[in-house]
């Protein structure tokens, strides 16, 4: 069955983000993807086809969460900034926590997100 991975990046790792999709673009054209809603819509300049959620400050780090909660993502990329500050600080904890919770593969950094797009998506 096809894996679902979800994306979300920071104002500050956007272009790092887009980079690494291009990295890993023969794996993820694989998968479905969902992402936050400007990370998405960065995301789909490379071609590939994004699921869209709200933007992360207006609620879309807590639907990726809800996805993790109810089983419905396999992997999880997100590039936090880590020098700076964000108003859903809240939201971002809550998504790291329910990760743990219900054991959800997630990166932080794209030495991570490599070993899990290619554990989770190698033929
Ligand atoms: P964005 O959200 O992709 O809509 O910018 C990401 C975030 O800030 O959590």
């Amino acid at each position: 069955m096809k894996k679902t991975i979800a994306l979300i990046a920071h104002d500050g790792k956007k272009a790092e983000m887009v980079g690494f999709v291009k990295d890993h673009i023969d794996y993820l054209k694989n998968a479905n993807l969902v992402a936050t809603g400007t990370t998405g819509s960065y995301v789909k300049q490379t071609g590939l086809d994004v699921e869209l959620k709200l933007s992360g400050p207006k609620g879309g780090d807590a639907q990726i969460a809800a996805l993790a909660a109810e089983g419905k993502v396999d992997g999880i990329i997100f590039f936090r900034d880590p020098l700076g500050k964000h108003a859903h600080e809240p939201d971002i904890q809550m998504l790291l926590r329910i990760c743990d919770l219900y054991n959800v593969p997630l990166a932080t950094n794209p030495a991570t997100g490599s070993l899990i797009i290619e554990g989770l998506l190698a033929e």
